[in-house]
């Protein structure tokens, strides 16, 4: 009896016509197998003249069957949780090759979760357009989401936010402070193994800290994360200027790449959630990145530690604003620079939760500093999304080179 994978590949071979013309193994004649063209022999399923499949980096954790209707539904899966109560975030990111241009019905099965991410399409897993909303239905309880595709002969991928793989925003980064004095570290290893690199620089009487994706779907939080590099790097007056001569600026892009490579929705490779881990330390990733934030902060005043999210709206997490930080006077004037430079300034939420295992709360309890969840909605604009981060870079900027 053959193994389902030898079945998936026999089926494969058979719907791309391989089999029957046994090309595939004559020498000097390219195998479109090998050539990774068809990507059949990593398909979850195979028929009607389509191969889905999820391998690649960040690929949602899928299965699928072609229905009795001809339409393929998809299961929607989530990352082994080590404690109850993952977040809903339902993240889903797959592949399909047609041999001819062609409609597709797609079902996203989420059995008990409802759907949260709008799909965007693309035919080259660089450039995403968002699906148009009359495209997509959903079932009474939003747990099974029904897409309209046409299929491209070729590739067309799928996905909750466009692709952002480990090493994409690390890579962003490395070439937004090309040429500005930055170091680039790695700061330790990941639990299965991948590098955990975070970038420093600027000067050194104070410091600031920035970090974004421990929660591996909430890219829009990263394109806050972004505009904030962005204008940090990049404003040119004297205030600027001054800031950067005055601060160390401690940047971790990538906090969770096995997460965000597995697909995962929200928890690391370990089973669990970063963002809840700031005081157990159980976890690798955040033993690695706490330590290495303290050694590089040293005994500088801490100005804030701003840490980019997403979630169902625009929403910013801060401390109570008598909460003991010499640097707490900050966060009123980061509300009014929101409030007067934003067209949608975000709502506030101020609150202190020792045990909460944040990296707000660390931040406030190791470092003295402001800690700020920054929590972009899934839907904002990327041009919005950087707005708000610049905006927040604005007023580190302003504030405290006025004022010191
Ligand atoms: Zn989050």
């Amino acid at each position: 009896m053959k193994s389902a994978a030898a079945e998936r590949v026999a089926l494969a071979l058979a719907a791309s016509g391989l089999a029957a013309s046994g090309l595939a193994g004559c020498a000097g004649i390219p195998n479109p197998l090998a050539s990774n063209s068809l990507p059949a022999k990593n398909a979850i399923c195979v028929g009607q003249g389509v191969a889905v499949d999820a391998a690649f980096p960040s690929a949602g954790r899928h299965d699928c069957i072609i229905a009795p209707d001809g339409g393929i539904v998809i299961s929607v899966d989530h990352e082994p949780a080590a404690v109850e109560g993952i977040n809903p975030s339902p993240w889903f990111a797959f592949r399909i090759t047609s041999d001819a241009p062609r409609q597709l019905a797609v079902t996203l099965d989420y059995t008990d979760y409802s759907h949260r991410y709008a799909p965007y399409i693309s035919t080259d897993g660089a450039h995403w357009t968002v699906l148009s909303p009359d495209r997509v239905s959903l079932n009474e309880k939003k747990t099974r989401a029904s897409l309209r595709l046409d299929l491209p002969k070729g590739v067309l991928w799928v996905a909750g936010q466009p692709l952002s793989p480990s090493r994409d925003n690390v890579e962003w980064t490395r070439r937004a402070l090309m040429g500005q004095g930055f170091q680039e570290e790695h700061y330790g290893k990941s639990l299965e193994g991948r590098p955990l690199i975070g970038f420093v620089g600027g000067g050194g009487i104070d410091a600031i800290v920035m970090l974004t994706r421990q929660h591996p779907p909430e890219t829009t939080g990263q394109e806050a994360y972004r505009g904030f590099v962005e204008r940090l790097i990049g404003r040119t007056d004297n205030a600027a200027k001054t800031f950067r001569a005055k601060n160390r600026i401690i940047l971790a892009p990538m906090p969770n790449p096995d997460g965000v490579d597995g697909g995962h929705w929200r928890l690391n490779a370990g089973g669990m959630d970063l963002n809840r881990d700031w005081g157990q330390f159980t976890q690798p990733e955040t033993r690695a990145l706490s330590a290495w934030i303290k050694e590089q902060v040293g005994t500088r005043r801490v100005l804030s530690m701003m840490d980019f999210h997403s979630t169902d709206k625009t929403v910013i997490y801060a401390p109570p604003l008598n909460a003991p930080s010499p640097t707490i006077g900050f966060l009123p004037a980061l509300k009014e620079k929101f409030d007067h430079s934003l067209a949608s300034p975000p709502e506030w939420s101020f609150s202190h939760n020792v045990n909460g295992g944040t990296s707000k709360g660390w931040a406030l309890e190791a470092l003295k500093a402001p800690g700020i969840t920054v929590e972009l909605w899934d839907q904002i604009p990327a041009t919005e999304a950087r707005a708000l981060g610049a905006a927040a870079a604005d007023a580190l900027i302003d504030y405290f080179t006025l004022r010191d």
